[in-house]
């Protein structure tokens, strides 16, 4: 048997399948979905290509590097794009940039059931709100980087972006640099499973009775920062949403119970990245000394890392609201640091929802517990405050009492 790399390593980027010119390599999904490759060694006649593609075993090497990121926050001029998009929609600028100059962009869009999400390639503005906000589970790439090597090779211009392990990949199974080629990728605190995400979208669907035909991780109605997920459905009008601490999928995202293997060893997830361009939410955003209001919106954090990267910003940022922040402001976001579960309970969470399923697996490990409306008008008062500490400690005494008042009942 031949390793590309340890499978607790493997990103599943598809950089060994896109190199291998034998078709030697297929992509396997393991038990959550995630795709590993695996080799046919009657087809394979060197090992060493896949190898030297792949973005767990080496890094790319960057040559136009600038000495020193460039550090912006931004938002888009345009409302509906900026409402439609995670952080502020600073992609949507580069892509419409890239658009406009009769190139391509090939970024993650939904399956059509939205039971999963994949790569692809767009040339035209109408394609771009299917690449919009950011969907939490891993995307297949599938040929896309073959596809992008040929555009490359036809002299056409492409904007990538995905993970930064994908971005890697992209930029190792390329072997040279292309001044035609520009890499965004995301902060990125790891990728969820495919299949838990199916699961949870199968179980939105038996609730309410209908095929989903929309949905939305960051649904800003209430705010960015207490964003929301929300599904709508063909033959309902009922809408779901639910705030990211009410939400089964979503807690258990943000706590890391289901992500790929490889994320919680993520050599990708720190400051010096691949990408040309690396954006983020800004979390840690402060409006002082020159900076724009934050009217909750959504902003974005722009980090140009290379020449290529810092020009393209340049030529994109007519469509933005702009300005430069410090580094130490900007590189405070959690993607940039470990995950928060670890390998261990990452198992643990496995094999309790293989037993007894997601929707009772999630509250066993939920982080953080679930806030009532009424208690939601606290959170903008101040998230992590005291107020808000010792309302959920009452909430957690208040439902202690429910639950021994039900099994009294059910006892009588
Ligand atoms: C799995 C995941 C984890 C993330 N973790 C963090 C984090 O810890 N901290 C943080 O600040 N930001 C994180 N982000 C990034 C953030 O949510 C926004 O995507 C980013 O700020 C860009 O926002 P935007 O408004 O400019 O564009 P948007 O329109 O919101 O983002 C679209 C871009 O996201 C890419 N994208 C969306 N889903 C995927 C996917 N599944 N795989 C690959 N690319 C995808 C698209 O290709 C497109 O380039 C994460 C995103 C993803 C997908």
């Amino acid at each position: 048997m031949i390793d590309i790399c340890p499978t607790t390593d493997c990103t599943g980027c598809s950089a060994c399948f896109s190199i291998c010119p034998r078709h030697a390599v297929t992509l396997i999904p393991d038990q959550e979905g995630f795709l590993h490759p695996q080799i046919d060694q009657d087809l394979c006649i060197d090992r060493d290509l896949c190898r030297k593609a792949c973005p767990a075993r080496q890094t790319p090497s960057r040559k136009d590097r600038l000495p020193e990121e460039l550090f912006f926050a931004a938002y888009h001029r345009d409302e509906d794009i900026r409402m439609a998009s995670s952080s502020g929609g600073a992609f949507s600028a580069l892509a419409s940039w890239m658009l406009k100059q009769g190139g391509y962009v090939c970024a993650a869009s939904y399956d059509d059931d939205f039971k999963g999400v994949h790569h692809v390639i767009i040339r035209s503005e109408e394609e771009l709100p299917r690449l919009r906000t950011s969907k939490y589970t891993q995307s297949r790439t599938g040929t896309c980087f073959r596809d992008i090597l040929r555009l490359l090779k036809q002299g056409e211009k492409v904007l990538f972006a995905g993970t930064p392990c994908q971005t890697a990949g992209l930029h190792l199974f390329l072997r040279k640099e292309y001044d035609k080629l520009l890499t965004v990728d995301i902060v990125c605190h790891g990728v969820p499973s495919p299949v838990i995400f199916a699961d949870y979208i199968s179980y939105l669907e038996r609730k309410y009775k209908s095929p989903v035909k929309n949905y939305n991780f960051r649904d800003k109605k209430w705010s960015w920062y207490h964003f929301n997920t929300k599904a709508e459905f063909k033959n309902r009008k009922a809408v779901y949403r639910g705030t990211w601490e009410e939400d089964t999928f979503m807690r258990g995202f943000l706590r890391d119970y289901f992500l790929r293997e490889s994320c919680y060893t993520c050599k990708y997830s720190k400051h010096e990245r691949y990408a040309d361009i690396t954006l983020s939410d800004f979390w840690g955003y402060d409006a002082s000394d020159g900076g724009f209001p934050n009217d909750d919106k959504g902003i974005s954090m722009c980090m140009c890392n290379t020449v290529s990267g810092r020009d393209a910003f340049e030529s994109a940022k007519s469509s933005l609201i702009w300005c430069t922040r410090p580094r130490k402001m900007s590189l405070t976001n959690g993607g940039f640091f470990p995950r928060l579960a670890t390998l261990k309970e990452r198992q643990a969470f496995l094999e309790e929802y293989r037993r007894i399923g997601f929707d009772r697996a999630v509250p066993k490990y939920m982080y953080p517990e679930p806030v009532p409306d009424d208690l939601k008008v606290l959170y903008f008062w101040g998230r992590g405050s005291r107020a808000l500490k010792r309302s959920r400690k009452l909430l957690r005494l208040v439902r202690k009492i429910q639950r021994f008042f039900r099994g009294s009942k059910k006892q009588a």
